[in-house]
């Protein structure tokens, strides 16, 4: 499955599915505090989500598991249904996926704080990592997406734990911000220490995800590309969320995003998605962009 992996991507841009988050609220479940307990209580919409973003063209749609760290999940006393819930969101991805496309296993951040600021080891940290990966890897992901990772820290332990649980396509991304200085994540790292560090620890590609719009997205990705030979995935965000009338929507438009993206894939990505905010229409949007120009 690797091998078929670089093989597209030696072929074409590689398209990654949108939020699953916003898609969630536009069906009327922006309240559910645990959208990994869909998986289990309503299959029917979640692989319907996933079924949206192949057919809007994805070639790679991310699993509902990103709150599956049992870390997590213990927060919210769930924690005795880890496997269950990780292995349910994997099962939905793949009945959805056509032939020559994949299944990414998603891993978000554990929800804890490392020693001395919180209460938990490095080592802790990595082994819950591990505990999901496993369940991920069992039930039959082509690859595995650590993802909207703030710490590089933690990206780390999440890597690490990943290589233990097994032998799988891996790949980290992180949530950089913009600062007058330049891009650097919530704990001040900057783009060239994380991704060197995450290539050293064993992630096959590098990503950045969320907090940033695609406009921003464009000096993000030329920087990145200049710090690494690895390939790139960059999911911006449709920018800010916006609240009128109490209806939640984001700035930007499928247009856009989606003119940005040809940028963004000039700029040197190797793969392209959406996070927070993008839909469906999104992703056929940048799709027809980024065709009109290889064309
Ligand atoms: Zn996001």
């Amino acid at each position: 499955m690797q091998k078929d992996f670089f093989e597209k991507l030696k072929q074409k841009t590689i398209i990654f599915d949108g939020a699953m988050g916003t898609m969630l609220m536009e069906a009327g479940q922006a309240s559910t505090k645990s959208p990994i307990l869909l998986n289990a209580e309503q299959p029917d919409l979640i692989t319907d989500i996933h079924k949206r973003y192949y057919e809007a063209g994805a070639d790679v749609v991310i699993s509902n598991t990103f709150g599956g760290n049992p870390l997590k999940l213990a927060a919210d006393g769930l924690e005795q249904q880890m496997e269950l819930l990780n292995r349910q969101g994997v099962m939905l991805v793949r009945q959805s996926c056509p032939d020559g496309k994949f299944v990414a296993g998603d891993i978000g951040p554990c929800g804890k704080m490392l020693k001395p600021f919180g209460e938990i080891s490095l080592e802790e940290m990595q082994q819950n990592f591990r505990s999901q990966a496993m369940v991920l890897i069992d039930a039959g992901v082509d690859l595995v997406i650590i993802e909207t990772m703030y710490a590089l820290e933690e990206a780390l332990a999440a890597v690490r734990g990943v290589r233990q649980a097994g032998d799988i396509l891996l790949l980290a991304s992180m949530t950089f911000t913009r600062t007058k200085n330049g891009f650097f994540t919530m704990m001040g790292e900057d783009i060239a220490r994380c991704a060197t560090s995450l290539a050293e620890a064993g992630a096959d590609m590098i990503g950045a995800n969320c907090t940033l719009n695609s406009k921003d997205s464009i000096g993000l990705t030329e920087e990145l590309r200049a710090s690494t030979r690895k390939p790139i995935l960059i999911q911006p965000n449709a920018g800010k969320p916006v609240t009128r009338k109490g209806v939640t929507y984001y700035e930007q438009t499928a247009a856009e995003f989606a003119r940005d993206a040809a940028k963004i894939q000039a700029a040197g990505a190797d793969m392209i998605g959406g996070c927070c905010g993008t839909t469906p229409e999104f992703i056929r949007a940048l799709i027809a962009e980024i065709n009109d120009l290889t064309v």
